[in-house]
């Protein structure tokens, strides 16, 4: 039977994405080969490689406004190194919003490169809300963000309108909820929260801003070389880029962004209206701050791990345990995860609590 699946990453992506993607291993496109088995540069790769490019811009709303997408690898991880790279000007400084372990490993790459300036954190607090009051310094090479804190359960609500290009991390919460895209001038996301399996991922630039730092970049982490190769400078990813286009035409044909979005707020709405109502459990981030892909809470008296454990379980609930740093449980929603499985998870509540 089919888990109702809360995992933080890899994570749930559509049924029918895990059908179509399985079909392309046996015989891809009716071709009598495999994706697997085929040369990235054929044309019906080329293809799958172009949608993508395509797919993302549009559902982005980010068509025609001087944005390329680029399918990479080495995960976000590896855009925490780049991005400074890329956009850090030699003897220049940059910007970061300290909102979680990602934003701090984000933070530790950059220091490589230059000065890197935190212009806020919630770390004393353990990450528990977004800082809002910071200023940018207005000669930064860029300010960086991270949209969507996976461990902490934090999500920002609005961002920073500033001189300076806007980066932002939106691993996990990318193509979940409407925002004016064209306001960020990078936007990077591992694939493997909300788009697709884990080996590629998305990044999303505005030409303009590269090439002005004055670094010579080595050739696989220089965003313009990918861009000049449309994003085939080196043999991508192909299965997981594959995976992803799927993923990106499922969400077109449902509406696009903004309808996932609703179902993504009634979700979320369902899940924290419980946490709230029920005196057995607590959120642990602050309300105004709260994520709609990740839902952090805890047990109010711990005494009732083992049995609220045992009936999750039971209920066929798989990857509810909260990272280490937090404890708990923490729910991803994501895209793909039905409503129908935070009904479940939302009476096991209930049923706990008669159960006391
Ligand atoms: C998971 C995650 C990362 C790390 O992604 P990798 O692809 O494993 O490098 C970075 N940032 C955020 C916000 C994440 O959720």
């Amino acid at each position: 039977m089919k888990k109702h699946n809360y995992s933080a990453g890899p994570c749930i992506l559509p049924q029918e994405v895990f059908e179509k993607s399985a079909q392309s291993i046996l015989d891809f496109n009716n071709s009598g080969l495999s994706i697997l088995e085929i040369s990235h540069r054929s044309k019906d790769f080329v293809a799958v490689m172009e949608e993508a490019r395509a797919l993302v811009l549009e559902l982005l709303g980010l068509e025609g406004k001087g944005y390329q997408a680029l399918f990479l690898s080495g995960g976000a991880s590896l855009e925490f190194l780049m991005v400074p790279y890329n956009l850090m000007k030699v003897d220049g400084k940059a910007a970061y919003l300290d909102t979680g372990t990602w934003a701090n490993s984000a933070i530790k790459e950059a220091k490589h490169f230059g000065e890197t300036v935190v212009v806020a954190s919630s770390k004393p607090e353990n990450y528990n809300h977004i800082p809002k009051e910071y200023s940018i310094p207005t000669d930064a090479s860029y300010f960086h963000c991270t949209s969507n804190n996976t461990i902490f359960g934090t999500q920002m609500k609005s961002f920073p309108t500033t001189n300076v290009p806007l980066v932002c991390d939106m691993s996990s919460d990318i193509f979940s909820r409407v925002l004016d895209f064209s306001k960020f001038d990078l936007i990077y996301a591992g694939a493997q929260k909300n788009m697709g399996p884990a080996g590629t991922t998305l990044v999303v630039i505005k030409e303009e801003i590269l090439g002005k730092t004055g670094r010579t970049i080595p050739n696989m982490l220089d965003y313009q070389q990918h861009i000049a190769k449309e994003s085939m400078y080196n043999t991508p990813p192909v299965f997981p880029i594959y995976a992803s286009l799927l993923t990106l035409q499922w969400l077109k044909n449902l509406g696009g962004i903004a309808a996932i979005e609703k179902i993504n707020e009634a979700k979320a709405n369902l899940l924290y209206t419980e946490i709230d109502r029920n005196p057995l459990f607590k959120g642990t981030a602050a309300k105004e701050d709260r994520s709609n892909m990740n839902a952090t809470f805890l047990l109010e008296n711990e005494a009732h791990q083992e049995k609220f454990d045992a009936m999750w379980k039971a209920a066929g609930i798989s990857g509810l345990a909260g990272h280490r740093s937090v404890g708990g449980y923490r729910a991803s929603m994501y895209n793909a995860l039905p409503i129908e499985s935070v009904q479940v998870l939302v009476d096991v509540m209930q049923e706990l609590e008669k159960n006391i």
